[in-house]
């Protein structure tokens, strides 16, 4: 019998990632750490940049024989709640990035580095979509890991909820595979219960039947952010079908050329509409909208791909400061105190502030949906500004404290792991039985506490 010793262990592990660890002597350092926030300052204590689950072992193994502890980061779109990283491995998945769809049984299978659009333009091959988020380069697995709130989850629920099985390493260092059969606690945990469990290195997702909406945004002058934003809370208020997602946006866009001509430098007020389904429908609902006469109305039957960046997030790393929470409910008052705290007469430094409607299938708790098996508000608001320096930081986060404590009567309980970008009280972003759940599977499966995710359970 071979006895594997630490020391063993390390040589295995510091051999099988030869080329693939960047220390901070290195001169390639800075590039390594950076995340997709270009505004967060990544120090971490090494890098790796796995290309398999192999790779991924080797990763979790070498962390533990140097007593540092390991964070995985799909791109780092989520980077600023981790905090200090200086006793940390940062695995960075961006080089595992294959995909493959099976049309027959409608399944995609993707390493864990691959980014939105391309699951997105890999499954509209075969007239297939995945429940992808707005920005074309989020990750999939840290998007699906935090619940995932697409275009169709009104109708077709959370990502989290439509995920078939889990491949990833757990803090001792085994590959293991989880579904509903398999370690069915720990494939509940990751439903929603973000990457404190494991470094996640494949997921396999049901895909829905869809290849196109009817979809676009109705854009006016931002002076007119009282009459639009009333008459697109009004039609959310009417409960309006499934279908149908909506909404309501304010748009400060930089003069940067890679904004279009015609928006590039203006600030609008928009709503974006996302229907599934006969596009008479959505016209009929849609109709006070346009009876205000939008400068501009791109809402037309768009392809999948299109729809993920009809949005127009960014496709590149920017410095940003950004954060979210949820909204009960969103009577006139609320309405009103965000026109005044973000609208066209306040001194708003935020490029985008964006309520989205939620409920429908997002609201249905199902007994074999995941860690986060429901979304218990009706509203998502997400704020965001350009950040190139610590002041404009604080500068964007001191704003979005205004908003917030504006909207507080409407806030809801909940928070949302995907849209918080702070740390957060982990008793705000599960319910207590979920949270006492998934810290009594924490403590079982990594009781070293080796892996970290930018919201802990605990
Ligand atoms: C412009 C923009 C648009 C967005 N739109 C949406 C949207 O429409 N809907 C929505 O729900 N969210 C949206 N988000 C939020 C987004 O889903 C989260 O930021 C998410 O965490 C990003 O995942 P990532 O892997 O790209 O980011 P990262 O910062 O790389 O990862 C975030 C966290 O995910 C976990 N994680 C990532 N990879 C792994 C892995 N392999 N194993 C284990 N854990 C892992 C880790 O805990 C990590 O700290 C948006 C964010 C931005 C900035």
């Amino acid at each position: 019998m071979t006895i594997t010793t630490p020391t063993r262990k390390l040589e295995r592990s510091v051999t099988a990632l030869a080329g693939r660890v960047v220390l901070p002597e290195h001169p390639n350092w800075d590039q390594a750490r950076l995340g997709w926030n270009l505004g967060v300052d990544q120090q971490p204590a090494a890098v790796v940049f796995p290309e398999s689950a192999q790779d991924v072992v080797a990763a979790v193994e070498l962390a533990r024989a140097f007593e540092l502890r390991v964070a995985a980061q799909g791109t780092g779109h989520n980077a600023a709640p981790l905090g200090s990283l200086a006793d940390t491995v940062l695995v960075k998945t961006e080089r595992m990035r294959g995909i493959e769809v099976d049309p027959k049984t409608r399944i995609a299978r993707i390493d864990a580095g691959v980014r939105t659009l391309e699951l997105v333009e890999a499954s509209a091959q075969h007239g297939l979509a995945p429940l992808a988020g707005s920005s074309p380069d989020v990750g999939i697995v840290g998007y699906t890991l935090g619940g995932g709130l697409s275009w169709f989850g009104r109708k077709y629920g959370l990502a989290a909820s439509n995920v078939h099985a889990i491949e990833l390493v757990t803090a001792d260092g085994q590959l293991v595979r989880v579904d509903r059969e398999h370690e069915p606690d720990l494939f509940w945990a990751l439903r929603g219960g973000g990457g404190s469990f494991g470094i996640v290195t494949a997921l396999e997702l049901q895909l829905i039947p869809v290849s196109d909406a009817y979809a676009g945004i109705l854009w006016w002058p931002i002076e007119r952010d009282r009459e639009v934003l009333h008459a697109w809370a009004d039609l959310t208020r009417h409960e309006p079908p499934d279908e149908l997602t909506t909404v309501g946006r304010y748009l400060r866009l930089p003069p940067l050329p890679d904004i279009p001509e015609p928006m590039r430098g203006k600030s609008f007020v928009v709503v974006e509409a996302i229907h599934l389904g006969e596009p008479a429908q959505a016209d009929e609902l849609l109709a006070p909208l346009r009876a205000l006469g939008p400068v501009m109305d791109t809402i037309q039957r768009i392809s999948t791909p299109a729809l993920n960046r009809m949005h127009m997030d960014p496709e590149h790393p920017v410095p940003a400061t950004g954060d979210g929470m949820l909204l009960q409910t969103l009577p006139r008052q609320a309405i009103d105190e965000i026109i005044h705290t973000a609208g066209a007469a306040s001194s708003s430094p935020l490029v985008s502030l964006e309520v989205r409607q939620l409920g429908g299938e997002l609201a249905r708790a199902h007994p074999d949906n995941g860690a986060l098996a429901a979304v218990e508000a009706d509203y998502a608001l997400y704020a965001v500004g350009i950040a190139p320096t610590p002041e404009a930081a604080a500068q964007v986060t001191a704003h979005i404290d205004v908003v917030a404590d504006a909207l507080d009567p409407w806030t809801a309980e909940q928070t949302y792991l995907n849209f918080a970008e702070t740390r957060r009280d982990p008793h705000t972003l599960w319910t207590e039985r979920a949270h006492q759940r998934l810290r009594r599977i924490k403590a079982t499966l990594d009781s070293d506490n080796l892996i970290r995710s930018n919201q802990p359970v605990h």
